[in-house]
């Protein structure tokens, strides 16, 4: 069956703008705010907004939102940067609200010239208490009725800092019985002494978001600019700023879409931060955080998740995705492009009585579009999974046990012979003899045998330290900080692998058999290596 490839309801506006001859070039706009790593929920904004640039031939711009200096870093900047590339996006112009500063001041000017916008003396507190709600109308402040000429005055008296903090702010005039709460004379212009990470102390004076985002839009030429769905109250302010400004030709058009949530873990810097500052994870970039980062040093391939979010779609209802539907992809990727090698996560000695060594050539990916194979050696002494022989068998048990057979992956059928334990009855060794010409191929192949197992050869196999992990959140509604899965992180150190693995390279992805995903991290250097679980094997979307 051929894919149809439906149309989704940003890129019918699109269409429709083009067909009506509204404008003939297409520019975006990702606009992150420098207060975090990104999650994958940007990663839904920038497929969307990346995907409208491949798609109408246009444009993308890179644009921080650094209207907050308070709560901004470089290091966020770096990371957005280095998250967006990882991706395989490319913006076209990289910038920052604050290089608006100057114009988002004369604008400001302009609007108190038309009798637009006041300086009130109102606090915060006041304010608030004074909007109204959904039923009463706000009362107007004092200072609405302020001259032009003594809110030029006292709106230039803000940004020489003869104020302080909090003591006046500029409104816009709007009106205060609006059914639209943004509509009551919001708040356009704060004081604020806080050093800015761009323009340092040059201000003391920061634009209000919903002020500053239509203008930084407006003037580089956004023509959609696309928000999620708890903006949608706040176009109708957007249109006004815009407007009043003097950008008439109908664009930049906010267009509002469903955030992306998922279960299982959390979707917002604030908390995300809160989980690095208290050490529940190891920073922003730990393999369990749904940050990018973190998402690829678990080894989550990049083209994964934008398969994902090409497949979640674009919708105007929030709903909560499940996480086994983002490693759906991930899984899908992998087994087609990640090599198969045998990894015994707790070994236990297999002592092959009557081998001798002997070397296989195994294929590395039964999936792979181009088929290639590796070496494996064999000899008398190996390392299976402590999981994968049994003195007492439970159930169902298809893998070693006390006078069975089993098949050793890409190897021979095993004879149980014996075996030893230590003194607490744990055991240690595994004696077995091999049954000839039962490799596949071979004259006795056909051998009837329950399972396979994998396994590695104790003369060259590598040392490996390997990370599993759980989900950040248990399962559930409510209160974050009360539902942090105990131990998500578990640490297997005494794990062998197949000799090949000693040529990964950090970020290689390897399907370790009958196990899971895993990603390569770094090399020790004292001759061990570490991988991160990216995924198991087992599917569980659609369950
Ligand atoms: P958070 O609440 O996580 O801090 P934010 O919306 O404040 O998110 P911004 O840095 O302002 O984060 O977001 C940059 C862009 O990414 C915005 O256009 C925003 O709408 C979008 N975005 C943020 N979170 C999500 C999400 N969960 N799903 C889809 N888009 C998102
Ligand atoms: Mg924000």
């Amino acid at each position: 069956m051929e894919e149809v490839k439906s149309v989704n309801f940003i890129e019918e506006i699109i269409n429709n703008d083009l067909l009506e001859g509204k404008t003939s070039e297409i520019i975006t706009r990702f606009p992150p705010e420098p207060n975090g790593y990104l999650h994958i929920g940007h990663a839904k904004s920038l497929c969307i907004n990346f995907g409208i640039k491949e798609k109408y031939n246009g444009k993308c711009n890179l644009r921080y939102d650094d209207t907050n200096p308070s709560k901004e870093d470089i290091e966020y900047v770096n990371s957005i940067k280095e998250d967006i590339k990882w991706l395989g996006f490319e913006w076209d112009q990289e910038l920052y609200a604050s290089d608006y500063f100057d114009q988002m001041y004369d604008y400001a000017v302009s609007l108190i010239k038309k009798g637009l916008a006041y300086v009130c003396d109102y606090s915060a507190e006041q304010i608030a208490a004074t909007r109204g709600d959904l039923h009463t109308p706000g009362q107007e402040s004092p200072s609405r009725n302020r001259s032009i000429e003594e809110n030029l005055k006292l709106f230039e008296e803000m940004k020489e800092g003869k104020y302080a903090d909090g003591e006046k702010v500029l409104r816009a005039k709007i009106d205060m019985a609006s059914p639209n709460m943004n509509m009551r004379d919001p708040v356009i212009y704060r004081i604020l002494r806080a050093t800015h990470e761009r323009t340092g102390d040059k201000w003391c004076i920061y634009p209000m978001y919903d002020f500053a985002h239509p203008l930084e839009d407006a003037i580089e030429g956004i023509t959609h600019s696309i928000c999620t769905l708890e903006f949608e109250d706040h176009r109708p302010l957007y249109d006004w700023v815009k407007i009043n400004c003097g950008f008439t030709t109908g664009y930049p058009r906010q267009i509002e879409f469903a955030r992306l949530g998922m279960k299982r873990t959390i979707m917002s810097k604030r908390y995300l931060k809160k989980l690095v500052d208290t050490g529940v994870v190891s920073g922003w970039s730990d393999p369990r955080m749904p940050t990018l980062s973190g998402m690829k040093e678990r080894g989550y391939p990049p083209q994964a998740i934008r398969a994902f979010c090409e497949a979640i779609g674009v919708s105007k209802a929030n709903s909560e995705v499940d996480v086994a539907y983002l490693e759906h992809f991930v899984r899908d990727y992998l087994n087609i492009n990640a090599n198969r090698v045998m990894v015994v996560k707790d070994p236990i000695k297999l002592t092959i009585l009557n081998a001798e060594d002997e070397e296989y050539e195994i294929e590395n990916n039964p999936n792979a579009e181009e088929k290639t194979t590796r070496k494996v050696t064999f000899s008398k002494n190996l390392y299976i999974d402590r999981d994968d022989f049994a003195v007492v068998p439970p159930p169902k048990y298809k893998r070693l046990t006390v006078g069975g057979t089993v098949r050793l992956k890409g190897s021979y059928i095993i004879e149980y012979v014996s075996h030893v334990c230590d003194e607490e009855g744990k055991v240690v060794e595994v004696m077995c003899n091999y049954i000839p010409k039962t490799i596949s191929g071979q004259e006795n192949a056909n051998m009837k045998v329950k399972g396979v197992i994998q396994w590695v050869n104790a003369k060259d196999c590598v040392d490996l330290v390997i990370n599993d992990y759980d989900y950040l959140l248990l399962d559930g509604e409510g209160d974050f900080d009360k539902r942090i899965t105990p131990n998500s992180h578990i640490v297997y150190n005494n794990a062998k692998g197949e000799a090949c693995l000693k040529d990964a390279k950090p970020y290689d992805r390897f399907q370790f058999m009958r196990i899971g995903y895993y990603s390569a991290v770094k090399d020790y250097g004292n001759g061990k290596y570490e991988f991160n679980e990216i995924t198991g094997l087992k599917d569980s979307y659609g369950k």
